[in-house]
């Protein structure tokens, strides 16, 4: 699953999907939270995962027009399903199936919340669209390819930082409806103790890679304000970390002060 080469945000729906924790409403049903637990687009049948992303009659028409051969397939779950699908594919085809799971959620959630349905074309266009820009972003990344990981790249568990060390974990949000950024960052001991935290509110336009980055910066900052002596920054921000990372000079956006991180 996770060599197959799809946004980030598409991996992560595919594989909450995969893991039963998507929020439809027989899950919801299920964890007592109260919503009738019939799928919110037929009105049919219960909305389980499976019926979501692939059983609902909408979903199964965007399969149905994407990958004309899958049509035939018999599974119960999200996870067979998938399984089943993605073995007759190649790489290209798995990450446009994947890609599209997510499309449908969207739309789904698209109902949900603001009454429209889009039409199936443009559920399958738009999964096939918003991949090859990203595809096409990633060939374009001078920073990406070349930088290689280190050991603690990519855990999903807090761990406490050595003794003696601060560890401040920063995040940024993006609120284009209002123009705005905010971004927030806690810090916390070796004994895994909350020392301070922070938010900060900018009235102006950023990318998501620029918001992370502007986080990254203001906990540098906060630092040495603080005078903390060992500090450990730690970012979701791939993008972020490996332009800081990086080695290619950059006229950057993100200001001055992030070398030597
Ligand atoms: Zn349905």
């Amino acid at each position: 699953m996770w060599r197959i080469k799809v946004p980030p945000k598409v991996l992560k729906l595919v594989w909450r999907a995969l893991s039963g924790c998507l929020p439809t409403n027989s899950m919801l049903q299920q964890k007592h939270v109260p919503v009738v637990a019939c799928c919110p687009v037929c009105d049919g049948e219960s909305e389980s995962i499976i019926h979501a992303l692939v059983l609902c009659p909408v979903a199964a028409q965007c399969w149905h027009k994407a990958f004309p051969e899958q049509s035939a397939m018999v599974a119960t779950d999200f996870f067979s399903w998938l399984d089943q699908a993605l073995y007759k594919l190649d790489a290209w085809k798995r990450s446009e199936a994947v890609t599209l799971c997510w499309a449908v959620w969207k739309a789904r959630n698209e109902k949900v919340w603001n009454q429209r349905m889009a039409r199936i074309d443009a559920v399958v266009s738009s999964a096939a669209q918003y991949l090859k820009q990203w595809k096409e972003a990633q060939g374009r990344s001078s920073i990406l390819p070349s930088q290689p990981f280190v050991a603690s790249d990519g855990v999903s568990l807090w761990v406490k930082p050595q003794e003696d060390t601060i560890k401040v974990s920063v995040d940024a949000a993006v609120f284009s409806d209002f123009s705005a950024f905010g971004i927030g960052m806690v810090a916390r001991n070796s004994s895994g103790h909350l020392v301070q935290a922070k938010a900060k509110l900018f009235q102006e336009m950023a990318t998501p890679a620029l918001a992370e980055a502007m986080a990254i910066k203001e906990a540098l900052s906060w630092t040495k304000q603080e005078q903390w002596e060992k500090v450990v920054i730690e970012s979701d921000s791939l993008v972020a970390i490996q332009a800081i990372r990086s080695q290619v000079p950059m006229r950057s956006l993100f200001g001055q002060g992030c070398g030597g991180l």
